[in-house]
């Protein structure tokens, strides 16, 4: 990074020393993960300096044969990784992704169900400070306060009452498998159009750990940076009669010009994804969050839902005097990265929280096992017992950091660093 380095130093510092920070600690954000130095220099390319408002062979400015190539070979790949009819590779994240669903299938003020945001749903599930739950009228369902998973036949009875058009399925903070032909069922009963934002789950979909609502929904969102391991972006997938709708929204309905670097990056990232090395990562994914789970469990811990089936857990910290913030902070001292979230009936703010939410898909990435997470979900019980023992904070540090020198990540980039 050579010419970063000759024209914007503080700039070139800073990301070296995120480098830095990434090999440093322990990443265990549920919906973070490491790309490929392949994704971040498609990512890095001229890609970024073309405007391409349009559609492959359709476009608004002339140019566009390379951005025709990238954005077909992201989207004959994203038809492939999840069998899909259509794909719309252009939105530009997870949230704009949801608005351009919901107004494909809802006008203004329509009602639509989402999940609410402490019970596991995501802000753009129609969280009243959300655009997404002020265009529309959202009714936010809520999980079962006896298994805090989602009970199929209340969300039933709620939606003969409220007759939703359309129900906004998936989650952020949701550790249970989702039964898709369950909603799909509710959905069919009252005439409801059937959305799944699979953000979280995506690369666990594409490799079979969890199953697929491709078969069932309308549409499906995804972000594309979590477990599926691509650029910070997202994409669209639909049955073939609502491609024209969906497209529609997309561009010209919410965007201008699509970032052709990103959408290059997600080509590479598929092509990562249709390997049967992938296959292989989004089952150890699983096999690390259920370590996890059991040594949580032999620590004493409380589980949300009692467990999880996916690639996160989210611990009950109040159930040992703690909140979210407080487990977060004292984790970060010892350089172990997690997010505080609120829990089903949370009593506490979201800023508060009574839980922390622990994913496996960063550190799985690195090449950790059963083992490293055994022992990190020591090193997190060691923190959170003794919270203001600075002694034990500064011990835990040092075993991160030998757990972190023997699964090193972007070795190549951090060892070019210059001093600014
Ligand atoms: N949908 C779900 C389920 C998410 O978990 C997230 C992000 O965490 C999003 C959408 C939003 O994605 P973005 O932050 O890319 O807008």
């Amino acid at each position: 990074m050579e010419e970063l380095y000759n024209t914007a130093p503080l700039v070139y510092d800073a990301i070296m020393n995120e480098a830095e920070r990434e090999h440093r600690n322990l990443e265990l954000i549920a919906s973070e993960n490491f790309v490929s130095t392949a994704v971040l220099e498609a990512m890095g390319s001229v890609m970024n300096n073309k405007y391409a408002e349009g559609y492959p062979g359709k476009r608004y400015y002339g140019g566009c044969k390379w951005m025709d190539v990238v954005e077909s070979l992201a989207i004959e790949r994203a038809k492939e990784l999840f069998n899909a009819e259509h794909a719309n590779v252009q939105p530009l994240s997870g949230v704009p992704a949801n608005l351009a669903v919901y107004d494909a299938f809802l006008d203004p003020g329509d009602k639509y169900f989402g999940l609410a945001l402490s019970h596991g749903g995501h802000l753009s599930h129609g969280y009243k400070v959300s655009f997404t739950g002020k265009i529309w009228n959202c009714i936010q369902y809520t999980v079962d306060p006896e298994t805090e998973q989602i009970n199929y036949s209340s969300l039933l009875k709620l939606s003969k009452e409220e007759k939703p058009k359309l129900i906004m399925t998936g989650a952020s903070a949701y550790p249970r498998t989702l039964h898709w032909d369950k909603f799909k069922e509710i959905c069919d009963e009252i005439g409801a159009y059937f959305v799944a934002d699979i953000a979280h789950i995506a690369g666990l979909v594409v490799a079979g750990e969890h199953p697929s609502p491709i078969p069932y929904a309308d549409a499906v969102t995804t972000t594309t940076h979590k477990t599926l391991r691509g650029p910070r972006s997202a994409i669209i997938l639909c049955k073939e009669k609502w491609a024209k709708q969906i497209d529609k929204a997309v561009f010209p309905g919410l965007q201008g010009g699509p970032h052709m670097h990103i959408i290059a990056a997600k080509a590479v990232a598929f092509k990562e994804a249709l390997s049967p090395e992938f296959k292989d990562y989004q089952h150890q994914i699983i096999l690390n969050a259920k370590a996890l789970e059991e040594e949580f469990k032999i620590l004493g811990w409380r589980l949300v839902a009692g467990g999880t089936d996916t690639h996160l857990l989210l611990i009950d910290v109040k159930s040992k005097g703690l909140t979210g913030k407080q487990a977060e902070e004292g984790l970060d001292k010892a350089n172990i990265t997690v997010n505080k979230n609120t829990i089903p009936f949370d009593k506490e703010k979201p800023f508060i929280a009574s839980g922390i939410r622990i994913g496996t898909p960063a550190l799985t990435t690195r090449g950790m096992k059963e083992d490293e997470m055994k022992k990190i979900a020591k090193l997190i019980d060691k923190v959170l017992t003794d919270i203001d023992n600075e002694k034990v904070i500064e011990e835990v540090k040092g075993e991160v950091k030998e757990l972190a020198e023997a699964f090193p990540l972007y070795a190549e980039i951090r060892k070019s660093k210059k001093g600014v």
